[in-house]
């Protein structure tokens, strides 16, 4: 075991601080990352608030991990010291089941080993990327390519692959209309992404606020949802709606935003549940769909597009010290647009 200096939350609700945690030494076919930077993610703050039910403490949360490789067990063929790579959200999974096979990971029918607030296969607690190291199975690991510089890379392993595989899944791309409710850290690589892919953007937020930025980061159109008349003017316009907002929406308002066999996949999580009367969905042939994160072979592929296509997360830089501070702001949607922890400052 080695002791490394992290950030944890002692307990629901507690502000997070600096603490020791031991990482398990580096076995036959694990990697031992040096962490550079790790994004916050809101799923960070949904679990070390317990927003999402019983969680385990102390927590060291951080799925958007980005580092350089300091040493490597004597069973692994893929990655050497000094190679750029990132870790997500998931370590370990069952790895024989039909969606392991399939590259869908997330969907791994024993469920996957989260990056943090989970259980190992050794049995003791994961710890996130608010830490100095992790140590990952090199089947979970993912390369990030020269092209892409580690702080602006860190968030897209969750906001990015999160934003991808949906947008991949339902082929957005040329000719076809796509709307990103809520410009926040997923919100913003969304934009990047589906205007990258082809697609033509439309950002619905809150206000008008951050339009500029938004038509900055490849938008084509940009309405405010507290205004009623959006619903009106973009009704029956998409064909894909991806919902990135943490909190309860009006699902059947935006159903109403989709063209014939058009698409709402949800992607937030907010912590309470959301009601929807069941006629939303009858007209236009209307779906309600979902996605979680994306497999590591997809992970990988979103990384080189991303290198490959410019995108990397628009990102304000902090200190340790400073999360608790960042939490309330993603929290008042205070955020341009990921803040990413420097590690050197733990
Ligand atoms: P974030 O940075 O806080 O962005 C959420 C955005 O939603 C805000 O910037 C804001 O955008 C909008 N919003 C917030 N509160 C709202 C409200 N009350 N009404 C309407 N709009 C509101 O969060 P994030 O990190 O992108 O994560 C978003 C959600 O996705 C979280 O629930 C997270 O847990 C979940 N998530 C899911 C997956 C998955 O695999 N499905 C993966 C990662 C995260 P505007 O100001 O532009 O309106
Ligand atoms: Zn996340
Ligand atoms: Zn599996």
């Amino acid at each position: 075991m080695s002791t490394v200096t992290a950030y944890a939350a002692p307990a629901a609700k507690a502000p997070l601080e600096r603490t020791t945690i031991e990482r398990r030494p580096a076995g036959q076919r694990d990697v031992l990352i040096d962490i550079a930077f790790v994004g916050i993610c809101h799923s960070d703050i949904h679990q070390a608030r317990e927003g999402w039910g019983q969680a385990i403490f102390p927590m060291v949360p951080g799925h958007e991990i980005a580092g350089v490789v300091a040493g490597t067990g004597p069973g692994v063929t893929r990655f050497e010291v000094g190679d750029r790579v990132g870790v997500g959200c998931m370590v370990d999974t069952c790895r024989v089941c039909d969606n392991c096979r399939a590259g869908l990971e997330q969907y791994c029918v024993e469920g996957p080993v989260w990056t943090y607030n989970a259980v190992g296969k050794d049995g003791r607690p994961t710890y996130g990327g608010y830490a100095q190291q992790i140590v990952v199975d090199e089947n979970y690991v993912v390369r990030i390519p020269d092209g892409l510089s580690l702080d602006v890379a860190a968030p897209l392993l969750c906001a990015g692959i999160t934003t991808y595989s949906p947008l991949r899944h339902w082929n957005a791309g040329p000719g076809r209309r796509v709307a990103v409710v809520g410009l926040g850290g997923l919100g913003h690589v969304a934009v990047k992404l589906a205007h990258a892919l082809g697609a033509e953007v439309t950002v619905l937020s809150q206000s008008l606020r951050k339009k500029d930025d938004g038509l900055r980061l490849g938008a084509d159109h940009y309405y405010a949802t507290g205004d009623p008349r959006t619903f009106e003017v973009a009704a029956g316009r998409f064909d894909l709606v991806l919902n990135t907002v943490s909190a309860p929406l009006d699902f059947a308002a935006y159903l109403s935003l989709l063209r014939t066999d058009g698409t709402l996949v949800n992607l937030g999580l907010p912590e309470e549940p959301v009601e929807l009367t069941l006629q939303a969905l009858s007209g236009n042939r209307r779906s309600l769909s979902s996605s979680g994160i994306g497999g590591i072979a997809e992970t990988q592929e979103m990384l080189d597009f991303c290198a490959a296509h410019g995108v990397g997360a628009e990102i304000e830089l902090i200190r340790a010290d400073e999360i608790n501070d960042a939490y309330e702001r993603v929290l008042r949607s205070d955020v341009r647009y990921r803040f990413v922890i420097d590690n050197a400052t733990l």
